[in-house]
């Protein structure tokens, strides 16, 4: 059987090249190569948390632009040669779940995430997309394929903690993180009109580039507790809508003290430690406040891949402001993966052209 080479968790806290057998097709599924991939924080969590727990010898990465090299024969709109937007999320489009509404949890909680989770992802030089037709999305021309990679995940993860804290015209919103995720949820929030977006970070690149997608005002959760800072900014009132991208298990409690009654808290962040997230009795109303909080791993799915995709072709989100490395090269990954994890100020996100 024909090998590929690929960057592989070998266990926790363990990194390194393997050779593997290329995927196998199925009738329905599609082999892509990678134009261009970008590692994640969430990499950073799977390998050196070992936030999944253990994984032997599983390839990395989640986050590509790619050519199709093979379709299975029951695969419609895609063909060899076909440049694609790879969404981190591809789930199983006829599952129950995905009937019901949460595709993303098909077959089981979590269940879409399967690159760099259940099977090898995509820091390789073939990987394996299921259910093309229903998961691949068509890039458009307008969009480099460094630029697509932010499309796997960072728009569509940022602006689903937008949706989950559901933000309306008007609201006052508090974003909790300004990595790319955070930005991308600043970002969404100016576009749904929020009136005013209070940001939480303190690395100086994102606090520009999260001033240029739309950020009001910073508060540093290093100058002490993040919601007494917004409700001195806010006279005591608080926000209408919290979007989490960002902290740790604590940070649910201030995002609880700062949403307004009947107010809305969507998390995106992914918490890589501690067994519980807790909430506090008195600001939760007694458990009578209306503050309704919500949690979710991006959806992938190609209609809303290629509605993303035509708002950044579209030029109304510029997520080539994030891309702050740019590398050359399968001998870049590692370097690029190391950054992410070390975070030095000046990065947002690492991008590498293959
Ligand atoms: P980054 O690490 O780049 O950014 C994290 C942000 O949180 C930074 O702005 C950081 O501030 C801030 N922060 C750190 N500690 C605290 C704290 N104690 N309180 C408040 N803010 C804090 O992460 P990413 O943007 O890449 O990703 C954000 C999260 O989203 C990660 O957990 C990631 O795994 C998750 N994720 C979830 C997905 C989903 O589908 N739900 C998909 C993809 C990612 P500073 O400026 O000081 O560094
Ligand atoms: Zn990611």
């Amino acid at each position: 059987m024909a090998k590929m080479r690929g960057y592989a968790m070998l266990g926790i806290g363990k990194v390194g090249w393997i050779e593997k057998d290329i995927p196998d097709c199925g009738p329905m599924d599609a082999i892509c190569k990678p134009l261009a991939i970008a590692p994640c924080t969430s990499d950073v969590h799977t390998v050196w948390e070992g936030a999944l727990g253990d994984r032997d010898d599983m390839l990395l990465g989640h986050e590509a632009s790619a050519e199709v090299v093979e379709v299975g024969k029951l695969v419609k709109d895609f063909k060899p040669g076909d440049k694609v937007i790879v969404p981190a999320i591809t789930p199983d489009w006829n599952s129950l779940e995905a009937q019901a509404g949460y595709a993303t949890h098909s077959h089981g909680m979590l269940g879409g995430w399967k690159f760099s989770n259940f099977k090898d992802g995509v820091f390789a030089e073939y990987f394996h997309v299921n259910d093309a037709d229903g998961n691949l999305a068509h890039l458009p021309e307008e969009i480099s394929v460094e630029d697509a990679t932010m499309l796997s995940d960072m728009v569509p993860t940022g602006f689903h903690g937008c949706e989950l804290a559901d933000i309306q015209f008007g609201d006052k919103v508090l974003v909790v993180g300004i990595g790319p995720v955070g930005l991308m949820a600043v970002a969404g929030a100016a576009l749904k009109g929020a009136a005013r977006i209070y940001a939480v970070g303190t690395r100086p690149k994102c606090i520009e580039v999260a001033k240029a997608y739309g950020a009001d005002e910073f508060i540093s959760y290093k100058d002490g507790s993040i919601a007494e800072q917004i409700l001195d900014k806010t006279k005591g009132i608080g926000v209408d809508r919290v979007v989490i991208a960002g902290g740790n298990v604590d940070t649910m409690i201030d995002a609880v003290k700062a949403v307004k009654p009947g107010g809305k808290i969507g998390n995106v962040n992914y918490y890589g430690k501690g067994d519980y997230i807790r909430v506090p009795r008195i600001e939760w109303g007694s458990g009578m406040a209306h503050k309704q909080i919500v949690g979710g791993l991006m959806p992938g799915g190609r209609l809303r891949m290629e509605k993303l995709g035509a708002l950044v072709a579209a030029g109304k989100v510029d997520v080539s402001k994030m891309l702050t490395h740019h590398y050359e090269g399968w001998d870049a990954v590692e370097e690029a993966l190391n950054l992410m994890r070390e975070k030095p100020d000046d990065l947002i996100k690492p991008v590498v052209v293959l």
